[in-house]
């Protein structure tokens, strides 16, 4: 099965529209998104509709349980805070209710799937060996997909011999292919719709379960445009400015 990997949309209807041409492109045969569908970006109610209907998986991430109101947000940044509350006023109801729905984590066709990571599913960060080695002795699945960063990267470490201390990765840019046919591993499509690795365009991940390969994609969209509706709705600015230079 050829799956394609989506996490944090943000909102971001026109890197969501443009992703999900390219995956259309690609033929694969299920979607699956790794949460924060909604927050910072002004399209929620467009972009979860989108989600509903086109994956086969949804989880919930952090900025989603936010807006839910089922999460203290006192960790969040000013402007994260700022667009949580204006989504929890300008989200539909149907939005929230799918929402509300989802979950942080799950196994699903033998992949383990994490917003943030498989000890913690939503606030952690993994963006070190350190927390990649414990994240993979977390894991019960070989393989864990992991969102929230918003960085395209990815962490293995060989099957067998000592635990600890044989970990490495990579951020991992347009096109890079991992052979994923042993080992253990922790993989980041990076972000549709808010990347932060200093490339604006969205990415995803076409992930192979029958030759057991990843490619990471990349794909130009209209910063321009979802840059002008995060103005045009009266969100911070610098959720805009950011988009320009994906960080
Ligand atoms: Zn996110």
């Amino acid at each position: 099965m050829r799956v394609a990997v989506l996490s944090d949309v943000h909102s971001n209807l026109p890197a969501l529209e443009t992703v999900l041409g390219a995956v259309d492109s690609a033929g694969v045969e299920q979607l699956w998104c790794l949460g924060d569908v909604v927050g910072y970006g002004a399209d929620p109610d467009a972009c979860t509709t989108l989600i509903r209907q086109r994956c086969d998986v949804c989880l919930i991430g952090n900025h989603d349980l936010a807006v839910l109101g089922e999460l203290d947000v006192s960790a969040f940044s000013e402007t994260a805070r700022e667009a949580a509350g204006w989504t929890a006023r300008e989200a539909s109801a149907e939005t929230l209710e799918f929402l509300r729905g989802l979950v942080p984590a799950m196994d699903y066709a033998g992949i383990g799937l994490f917003h943030a990571s498989p000890r913690d599913p939503i606030w952690e960060y993994v963006l070190s060996i350190d927390q990649a080695e414990a994240g993979l002795d977390a894991a019960v699945e070989r393989i864990s997909l992991i969102g929230h960063s918003h960085i395209s990267l990815f962490f293995t470490r060989p099957e067998g011999g000592p635990r600890r201390g044989y970990a490495h990765g990579a951020q991992a840019g347009d096109g890079a292919l991992l052979d994923i046919d042993d080992g253990g591993w922790l993989i980041n499509p990076g972000s549709v719709g808010q990347p932060r690795d200093g490339d604006p365009r969205a990415g995803w991940l076409e992930l192979d379960l029958e030759e057991w390969t990843a490619r990471f994609h990349r794909v130009p969209y209209d910063v321009a445009a979802a840059a002008g509706s995060i103005l045009a709705a009266g969100l911070p600015a610098s959720l805009a400015e950011r988009l320009q230079v994906g960080r």
